[in-house]
């Protein structure tokens, strides 16, 4: 059962295969390291919402929450309306970025470690990136807790990937410790800037490094490394994981009503919505109308006012979420949490944070999903207008 201790990704799947009231459906596809994407299904109504988790690894929060919420459901079938729902659940989106995390996390914390030891750990983590953030340190003090830990920390059953990090970590020199922010997928290829659309890709293209927080002793975002670049290759190409989730997308809402999605990321606590950059072309739809536009915000806005968490509008089309947002009317991305210093900083349970968390977000989440449907009838009855 999810609560504020870290688990692993063998743990977050066991969690998963003990709910007897959800239902595991065909994956939706497999990772380059042969990793099934699970999907999972509650209800059967002809309303669909689509909620996934872990886009980034690192944002370990996500994973948990959303299999919380699985939980929930399965405990409590009645706080949905199974008739008039499916909501489908993707609660690992990124299977080999959480090994790879959860790998590295479980170097320090083993399994069975009290509650005290972890605790500490993740506070002792969460002063370093607020240090690291404050002073713009060259050398991560967060780093250097994970010093002596390299991708030997990966089980010898997920070999071909392991190998593939350690590949990866030789050949773009990857700085010690930094497989703790492990956030990309396998290929070290960030699956939300993973976008035909991103202004970065030409720089990629041309070999020009692309340093976080511009500082060179940093990460180097134009080539494979833990917080991830566009693609492989110089030529776009979408990763399988979005391959998959793009396809569910568009199958669901082939066949029934898609009426909005939850992305979940962390952190920040804040609901990013649909923009109206009128400076910038979309590249996903230059139609967008009036009406879908208040869609998306209506239903952000209920989330944001019953978890209490920050509106706001991204300021570019750079990435995979942008696509979904502007193509499906009721998609939002929700960063999880108000505290820094992931994967550990959101696990933190000072003064009931973490309850608090998981209490305020399942209001939310609730609330959210009675407003997709309001809204979505609202837009169906003003398309019907303009027809006729
Ligand atoms: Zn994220």
């Amino acid at each position: 059962m999810v609560t504020n201790r870290i688990l692993d990704y063998d743990e977050l799947n066991e969690c998963l295969d003990i709910l007897d009231n959800i239902k595991e459906e065909e994956p939706i596809g497999t990772t380059r390291f042969g990793y099934p994407i699970r999907h999972f299904t509650f209800g059967k109504g002809e309303n669909h919402v689509i909620m996934t988790a872990g886009t980034h690894a690192t944002e370990l929060i996500s994973n948990h929450y959303l299999i919380h919420v699985m939980e929930e459901l399965n405990k409590s079938a009645d706080l949905l309306d199974q008739n008039k729902y499916t909501i489908h659940f993707i609660p690992i989106l990124n299977p080999e970025g959480t090994i790879v995390t959860t790998s590295a996390i479980r170097a320090k914390l083993k399994r069975g470690c009290s509650l005290k030891e972890e605790q500490d750990f993740c506070k002792r983590w969460y002063t370093c990136c607020k240090l690291d953030d404050e002073t713009g340190s060259v050398i991560k003090r967060k780093y250097e807790m994970f010093q002596k830990v390299d991708a030997n920390c990966i089980e010898e059953k997920h070999k071909a990937l392991r190998e593939h990090i350690k590949h990866l970590t030789e050949t773009y020199r990857l700085p010690q410790g930094s497989i703790i922010q492990w956030t990309a997928n396998g290929n070290g290829i960030n699956l939300n800037d993973n976008s035909p659309s991103n202004v970065y890709l030409d720089k990629k293209r041309r070999g020009i490094p692309r340093y976080l927080n511009d500082d060179p002793n940093g990460l180097n975002l134009s080539v494979p490394n833990p917080m991830g670049t566009i693609c492989v290759q110089d030529e776009f190409c979408f990763e399988k994981e979005n391959e998959a989730l793009l396809e569910l997308y568009q199958s669901v809402a082939t066949n029934g009503n898609l009426i909005g999605s939850i992305i979940y990321h962390s952190c920040g606590g804040l609901v990013r919505y649909l923009e109206d950059l009128k400076e910038l072309n979309n590249p996903w739809r230059t139609d967008i109308t009036k009406a879908e536009y208040r869609y998306n915000t209506n239903v952000a806005s209920a989330y944001s006012t019953a978890a209490a968490y920050r509106m706001i509008k991204t300021k570019a089309y750079n990435t995979v979420s942008s696509k979904l947002e502007s193509t499906y009317p009721g998609t939002i991305l929700v960063e999880l949490g108000k505290i820094r210093g992931n994967p550990f900083g959101q696990f933190i349970n000072d003064n009931g944070m973490f309850d608090e968390m998981l209490t305020m977000n399942d209001k939310a989440l609730i609330r959210c999903i009675e407003t997709m449907y309001q809204e979505f009838q609202k837009f169906e009855s003003l398309k019907g207008k303009t027809l006729k």
